[in-house]
């Protein structure tokens, strides 16, 4: 099985990783965008080569598509317009609706299945690429109909041995509940971290006092501007909605205090918690 990889940073390296140790891929081919990072992948052993966009999808089996959500429309048009029946083509963006939306009447549309890992970390580009990345998570499959279904079958064994849990979804359904779930969070984190930059100027009180929950809460802030500038466009209707419930929330919380609604302000809490009987 050629597997072609586009673009190979935190994503599509470790999945490059983990299909050739799992031995799904006979060889991987990688798509780069820049000499930089081209020499870095070959350096990091990522890829067995790196070849042009146009001889690599001629002799894939499987192309995946790991580049960010603003360029996988263009990317994702540019393989449909080039593969053959047989071949088959899936994107791992973070955001589903617009991409579907693109491709919805290309004539090669059922050799494309729309799929999302829900796997990751706040680090980006080769250096960042590590095995096991996927292992146990969730991985979506968005509007499965509209696939073949051994396009389908090639994607599922694909992200079998990457050990992924595979649930189906609509892909405007997906893009609700990423909002709701894995993008306010990633909004949240990058607020935090804004607020905590311009209230402390001093720099070793925040990492003397990093311990006390601020280190994980603020993780997720670190994560690359360039990758999720063009999901928090793509997916901007859901963002701002769930976004408004947010700020509510924060005034709410803000009212409490301020007004010295200590009864209130332990029960917004207390319903917080709830969260437990779901994330144990
Ligand atoms: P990344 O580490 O920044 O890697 C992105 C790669 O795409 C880089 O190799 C980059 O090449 C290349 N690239 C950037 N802009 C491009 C363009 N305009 N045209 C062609 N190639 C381009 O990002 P990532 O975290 O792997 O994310 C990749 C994809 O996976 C995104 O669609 C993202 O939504 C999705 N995803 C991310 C996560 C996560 O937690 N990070 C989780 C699930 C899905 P250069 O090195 O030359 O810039």
């Amino acid at each position: 099985m050629k597997v072609v990889v586009f673009g190979m940073g935190l994503i599509g390296g470790s999945v490059a990783k983990d299909l050739k140790i799992r031995n799904f891929a006979t060889e991987i081919i990688g798509v780069g965008r820049t000499d930089a990072t081209n020499q870095k992948v070959l350096d990091l052993k990522l890829v067995d080569r790196i070849l042009p966009r146009d001889e690599a999808i001629e002799i894939a089996d499987l192309i995946v598509l790991t580049v960010p959500v603003n360029a996988l429309i263009d990317e994702l048009l540019f393989v449909l317009d080039s593969i053959k029946s047989h071949q088959v083509v899936t994107d791992m963006g973070s955001t589903k609706g617009a991409i579907v939306d693109a491709v919805q009447n290309h004539k090669n549309r059922s050799r494309y299945v729309a799929s999302h890992p829900m796997a990751g970390t706040e680090n980006s580009g080769p250096t960042a690429a590590i095995n096991n990345l996927f292992d146990h998570k969730v991985c979506i499959i968005c509007d499965k109909e509209k696939s073949d279904s051994d396009a389908v079958e090639l994607v599922e064994k694909m992200y079998e041995a990457l050990k992924m849990n595979l649930k189906y979804m609509d892909a405007h359904q997906h893009d609700i509940h990423a909002a709701y779930v894995s993008h306010i969070s990633h909004i949240s984190s990058f607020v935090l971290a804004a607020t905590v930059l311009e209230k402390e100027k001093d720099e070793s009180a925040i990492l003397e006092m990093a311990g006390g929950g601020f280190e994980s809460t603020v993780r997720l802030a670190k994560s690359s501007p360039e990758m999720w500038t063009p999901i928090f466009i793509q997916n901007k209707t859901n963002i701002l909605e769930v976004l408004d419930t947010y700020i509510e929330k924060m005034y709410s919380f803000r009212n409490y205090i301020n007004k010295g609604k200590y009864d209130e302000l332990n029960q917004f809490m207390k319903d917080a918690n709830q969260i437990k009987k779901i994330l144990k």
